[in-house]
């Protein structure tokens, strides 16, 4: 096992994990920018290494600048959480050549993944169910509109690096092919200095429903069963929940195992999420994350397993004790990002917070950073915390994240608290009964 552990992130993400290594008795070590010199995961970090400048290209994606933190304290791995570093096949792979454990895949995974017309073409070696689409990149108009006619209309044009819901276009007619084109290929060039596109049929209602696994890259994989990440704004997810409405036993059951063979077969190591729409009764795969997610909680909470400690011991190349049998799904849990963000506009809301009363009670769990007095840095994500919940039902659950959410006090800045109080009151949310458009529709 590892005697210590860098953490190469920041906000809730480095607190979970730090919460991790304390279990398992592991020193830590938290990297900050100088923005983050008074944030609560350099407090509670064993060790801290100012990296750099408040901008995250000088500090939380420093590769020299973190490498050499794991020098100067004597790390032996890194965890890179979600966001930042943790997708870099180079960060992956510079660790390595310094005797560093990166925890998480192989970097060939997380390349193979990154790439999602190469994700799309290893998905369907493996078995999984696509989405219609482009067989490789978009390299011309007249391709497009080819392709893009065989396929059908909507098309979504998507970039090939993408992540966090850029570099997506819809063309709804031929005659707006031209432009999603070009729009996404921009978007796509600045996000991610790749713009390179493909086509995918642009799919009317589905659901968004992910699949949780854990290998251990000798080809001996489990699934912790689905999250519903379908209430979306922008492609971004706010609210998250397990099990999914939308699936019974049966199909739990049916996509889970798919996926679980997939990955042995790829002999995939450490947490991942392949990701999939779900519509009309089926699954197509969008995008393997070879990461721990933000919504990883919900997951835990269902199934009592603590990701990160097994994401860890897994990285120290344990190996994976958990049997599929072994997985119980235990009730229904539901996270909501708190980010600072106007509720209605979701305008970024940087500043301090004068009051923060987090929620209690049995079955209620607050991942977060954030404190009284803290004042929230203008440079990073808006996501200042998670509030998940957990209860035998999913009715109880509901009423659970309304007393909660009742509780929940920040004052100073604006939070999306409201909007998730104003959600509960909705029947469609009560019913289960939402797609990924649902929350644009309901905000417009
Ligand atoms: P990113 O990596 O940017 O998050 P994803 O491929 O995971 O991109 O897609 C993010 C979201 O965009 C999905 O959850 C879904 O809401 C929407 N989306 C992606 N592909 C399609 C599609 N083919 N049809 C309809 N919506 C899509």
């Amino acid at each position: 096992m590892f005697d210590k552990i860098l953490i190469a992130n920041r906000g809730e993400i480095a607190l979970r994990i730090e919460r991790a290594c304390k279990e398992l008795g592991i020193a830590t070590v938290a990297v900050h920018s100088t923005a983050d010199a008074d944030a609560m995961h350099v407090r509670l970090a064993d060790e801290s290494v100012c990296i750099g400048g408040p901008p995250a290209k000088d500090s939380y994606l420093n590769i020299p600048q973190i490498v050499s933190a794991c020098e100067i304290t004597g790390a032996d791995a890194v965890h890179p959480g979600y966001g930042f570093l943790a997708e870099n096949a180079r960060f992956a792979e510079i660790l390595e050549e310094h005797e560093i454990t990166f925890i998480g895949p192989s970097a060939e995974h997380v390349r193979l993944m990154g790439n999602k017309i190469e994700a799309k073409e290893t998905a369907k070696t493996l078995g999984l169910p696509l989405v219609p689409g482009s067989e490789g990149s978009i390299t011309n108009l007249e391709q497009a509109k080819k392709i893009a006619a065989d396929i059908g209309y909507p098309i979504l044009v998507k970039a090939a690096a993408g992540g966090g819901g850029r570099g997506m276009k819809v063309a709804h007619v031929e005659e707006e092919l031209d432009a999603a084109l070009a729009t996404a290929r921009i978007e796509a060039k600045t996000a991610f200095a790749d713009d390179t596109v493909y086509l995918e049929k642009y799919l009317a209602h589905p659901r968004h429903i992910e699949v949780q696994v854990l290998g251990d890259g000798e080809g001996n994989a489990i699934h912790l069963g689905e999250r519903d990440c379908s209430i979306q704004r922008r492609h971004q997810k706010l609210w998250e929940e397990a099990p999914s409405p939308a699936l019974n036993d049966g199909e739990r059951a049916k996509i889970g195992e798919t996926v679980a063979k997939a990955m042995r077969e790829l002999r995939y190591r450490g947490v991942g999420t392949v990701e999939f729409l779900y519509e009309g009764g089926e699954f197509y795969f969008i995008e393997m994350n070879t990461r721990l997610q933000v919504e990883h909680t919900v997951t835990e909470m269902i199934t009592g397993i603590d990701l990160v400690i097994e994401q860890i011991r897994i990285a120290a190349g344990a190996p994976l004790t958990l049997k599929q049998g072994d997985i119980r799904f235990n009730g229904h849990a539901i996270e909501c990002r708190i980010n600072a963000e106007d509720p209605r506009t979701f305008r970024p809301s940087p500043g301090k917070i004068t009051h923060f009363h987090p929620p209690g009670g049995l079955g209620v769990r607050v991942d977060s950073g954030a404190y009284a007095g803290y004042t929230i840095p203008p440079y990073y994500d808006s996501l200042i915390g998670k509030l998940i919940v957990h209860a035998r039902t999913r009715n109880e659950c509901l009423m659970r994240l309304k007393r909660a959410l009742g509780e929940f006090v920040v004052d100073g800045i604006d939070t999306t608290i409201p909007l998730f109080k104003a959600l509960i009151a909705e029947p469609d949310i009560a019913d289960g009964q939402y797609d990924i458009h649902w929350l644009e529709n309901y905000l417009a």
